[in-house]
């Protein structure tokens, strides 16, 4: 079988939804459901066993060698491992002091679209939203407007299934920037090697820096936490305004809950993180031309936000040029945006070796990373077993405490 089905069964889907979007004949489909976020089948019947999905899935792995096909884009630029290929490496805030406020941390994705779109880089840009119909689902939005791309500011603790997208780009013609996590740019760009069409048309990959994400439930359990009702939930919104901002449900009728962003991070929301996110790598976007994520730097505790900004390409060093005017910049060194991921380094390093030998004792597919040092220490494995272990007592206590009352929706 050369399509994803065996991907999804063995525990190895990202739910990018790349699969979907580059499925000539519509034989994958994603259902959306509260519990877990995507669930992936394949149509038998129709499906021509053509191998395009197989191709541009990230679920098996990706390889990250120094002789890596994608490491092309970045020929001359120094690597380090974690942070990956870099041209240029600054800290910065958008300028103007509204998208700087409103953004996850300063802003910079946002005003680098904006800036795109209005320079002319391109036609428009695919960014994440909260599904107006359905506040517990994020989903990609097409931006034509610097009004449609402010809409989509903030990070989503929630999967997205981004990359389904792609099935519109194939079909309307453009120039299209896409944001997303490291799983949709690895997705992308596996789905770029094999059509001309998407290299032509998706011309600016931005990616956010990742630690993990969450299943939808998570958010749901927050809005329980709160004490509202989930049915008469209208609005989420996870970070700002400030920085780090914090959680806000908007229920009917008018009623405004908030949590700040460090307090509703905690064991049992992070517990609810969809499990091949765990034995993910790639936390900084390597394969995307731009990547931006928090300034967790002590010196920058009490700004209104800062970004790290890790410039990969040279397409991405016109996107920084020609977004100049928008952005307050600093320059960086490897050691201090390393430093701003602290804890980020520690899950997609240790915990991540950990999590890999967990899955191996448990005789589960494991994904390859060929030319990343995965295996597991002493130590990575007794905190990995004892995080594994909170997860799963974590996990039971959620479905105890709050059983799922919503069901699955989408298609
Ligand atoms: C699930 C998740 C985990 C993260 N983990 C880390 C981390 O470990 N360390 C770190 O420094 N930063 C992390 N970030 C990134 C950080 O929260 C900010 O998004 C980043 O600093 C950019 O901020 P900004 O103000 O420049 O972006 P904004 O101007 O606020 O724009 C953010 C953009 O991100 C896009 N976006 C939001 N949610 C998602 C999503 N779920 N999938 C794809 N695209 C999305 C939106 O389309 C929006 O355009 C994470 C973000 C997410 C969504």
């Amino acid at each position: 079988m050369t399509n994803v089905q065996h991907v999804y069964d063995d525990g190895l889907c990202m739910q990018c939804g790349t699969c979907q979007g580059i499925c000539p004949t519509g034989s994958v489909a994603l259902t959306w459901d509260l519990r877990v976020g995507y669930r992936l089948s394949v149509e038998e019947k129709t499906c021509t066993d053509c191998g395009r999905c197989h191709d541009a899935c990230p679920g098996p792995g990706l390889d990250f060698s120094a002789s890596a096909w994608w490491r092309e884009r970045n020929e001359g630029a120094p690597f380090e491992d974690f942070l990956g290929p870099w041209r240029r490496l600054c800290f910065g805030w958008a300028s103007d002091p509204e998208v700087r406020h409103t953004g996850a941390s300063g802003g910079v994705a946002t005003a680098l679209m904006q800036s795109a779109l209005e320079t002319g880089l391109v036609d428009a840009v695919v960014a994440v939203r909260m599904s107006p119909t359905n506040p517990m689902e994020a989903e990609a939005a097409i931006c034509r407007s610097a009004a449609d791309v402010a809409a989509c500011r903030g990070s989503k603790y929630n999967v997205v299934a981004i990359n389904r997208v792609l099935r519109r780009i194939l079909d309307e013609p453009g120039r299209y920037a896409l944001v997303g996590l490291p799983c949709h740019i690895q997705g992308l760009r596996l789905a770029q090697r094999r059509s001309r069409r998407l290299r032509e048309r998706v011309t600016l990959a931005i990616g956010i820096f990742c630690g993990l994400t969450n299943e939808p439930r998570a958010t749901a359990v927050l809005a329980r936490q709160a004490g509202l009702d989930l049915a008469h939930v209208r609005e989420v919104s996870y970070r700002g305004p400030g920085w780090p901002g914090g959680v806000r449900f908007v229920s009917a009728p008018g009623l405004t809950r908030r949590r700040d962003y460090p307090d509703y991070v905690d064991r049992r929301f992070m517990a609810l993180t969809p499990p091949r996110c765990r034995v993910c790598p790639d936390a900084l976007a390597e394969l995307a031309d731009v990547s931006v994520g928090d300034a967790w730097l002590d010196r920058f505790e009490g700004s209104d936000g800062v970004s790290d900004i890790v410039v990969r390409t040279p397409a991405g060093e016109r996107l920084l040029d020609q977004a100049a005017t928008s952005l307050v910049l600093q320059a960086a060194s490897p050691a201090e945006i390393v430093a701003s991921q602290a804890d980020t380094y520690d899950v997609k390093r240790g915990a991540c070796r950990g999590r890999l030998w967990l899955r191996s004792l448990a005789r589960r597919p494991l994904p390859e990373y060929p030319g990343l040092a995965l295996s597991a220490s002493a130590a990575d494995r007794a905190r990995s077993a004892a995080g594994a272990a909170q997860e799963r007592l974590f996990r039971f206590l959620v479905d105890r405490r709050y059983p799922d009352r919503r069901g699955s929706s989408g298609a």
